[in-house]
């Protein structure tokens, strides 16, 4: 299990009662660990198999984390350097990131006018 290094969160976690009403805090990495489920292959084969539109992050980015926060499927993977990266075996192609994403840094690409494919 992870380790939860904010001293905050540690307090809201103790108990539900003790929780304020409002909980705020200023960057991702303040955020408590929370248990995903991770997509799988289905029926349908894996989820990049049917996107129609792709997340590119670009250049510019300045891993501020925000679009991993949103990511519904929990397919943005934070490399070593801080920097970010999507699953493409696995993004839905869905937008969150892109429309979250404070400095606009993620474009939203047609799959069909990609040439690798
Ligand atoms: S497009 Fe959706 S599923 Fe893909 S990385 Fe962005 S938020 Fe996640
Ligand atoms: S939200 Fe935008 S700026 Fe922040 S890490 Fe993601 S792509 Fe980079």
């Amino acid at each position: 299990m992870a380790e939860i290094k904010s001293e905050k969160w540690k307090k809201i976690n103790k108990s539900k009662k003790e929780r304020p009403e409002i909980q705020e805090y200023k960057d991702w990495e303040e955020l408590s660990p929370i248990p995903i489920s991770l997509p799988i292959k289905g029926s349908m084969g894996e989820t990049g198999d049917w996107r129609t539109f792709r997340p590119v992050i670009k250049e510019d980015c300045n891993k501020c984390g925000i679009c991993w926060m949103y990511c519904p499927e929990g397919v943005i993977i934070r490399k070593e350097d801080g920097s970010f990266e999507i699953d493409l075996k696995y993004c839905k192609g869905c937008g969150i990131c892109a429309k979250e994403c404070p400095t606009n840094n993620i474009e939203m690409l047609r799959e069909s006018d990609i040439k690798d494919g």
